[in-house]
């Protein structure tokens, strides 16, 4: 459970140097006090609330292009999380991530691992489209760096799949090579991470699909192994 210091703790971690209640609904809890009536705050509170600030956050340039924030999409108890770049034009019309041509192979690979992307959660480390799909720049990775470690710290996966290079780096902020990491379990915060191909890459590379398999392969077994 989060207190009111944590919470005001986070927003001050993400730059905020002011609070514009305006941006939060009514039943959002990052700020809003707790009463009897309503009970303890839960996780779901503080999803609802995390959710509205990345909404209407203007903490980096890329709030002046974008159509929507993509904040992510699947089971916020999710066991397996995937975790992506930024969007790109289809993700921001539509506001869900990984929904281009890209997606679609993503789609593939949860569904070959029998699992549908309702059984998981999928999000990226930018939450608005860099502009001509560029990549994304220091300051916006820093900038929305604290909303992807909250979200897993709520969610609080078994897994963490990172695809390509700039979402492993920026959510472990260590400089690790994609070639060199590929494949072998890392750690962030307790939770285990692989590394695997940007479906992009795969795109492009159609030969490095059988890496990710193998990689997914090892994600299926570490799950279940893990099943309390
Ligand atoms: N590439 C990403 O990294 N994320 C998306 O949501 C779409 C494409």
């Amino acid at each position: 459970m989060t207190s009111v210091r944590d919470e005001l703790a986070f927003l001050r971690d993400m730059g905020f140097t002011h609070l514009d209640l305006s941006v939060l609904s009514p039943q959002s809890s990052v700020l809003s006090p707790r009463t009897e009536d309503r009970g303890p705050r839960t996780d779901s509170d503080d999803w609802t609330g995390l959710r509205d600030l990345a909404l209407a956050c203007t903490q980096c340039r890329l709030a002046k292009t974008r159509t929507q924030v993509v904040y992510g999409v699947g089971n916020p108890h999710a066991e397996l999380m995937f975790i992506g770049e930024a969007p790109g034009k289809d993700e921001d019309l539509k506001g869900e991530p990984f929904v281009g041509r890209a997606g679609q192979l993503l789609t593939d690979i949860i569904k070959a691992m029998k699992l549908t992307r309702d059984d998981v959660y999928i999000a990226n480390v930018v939450k608005c489209r860099p502009p001509e799909n560029r990549n994304p720049e220091p300051e916006e990775l820093d900038a929305c760096r604290p909303y992807i470690r909250r979200q897993v710290e709520i969610i609080q996966p078994k897994v963490i799949v990172t695809l390509g290079k700039f979402a492993l780096q920026s959510l472990t902020e260590k400089s690790y090579g994609i070639t060199a990491t590929r494949g072998q379990w890392l750690e962030y915060n307790g939770v285990k991470v692989m590394p695997t191909y940007h479906p992009a890459y795969l795109l492009r590379t159609p030969s490095a699909k059988k890496d990710v398999w193998a990689d997914m392969k090892k994600v299926m077994a570490e799950l279940e192994s893990s099943t309390d």
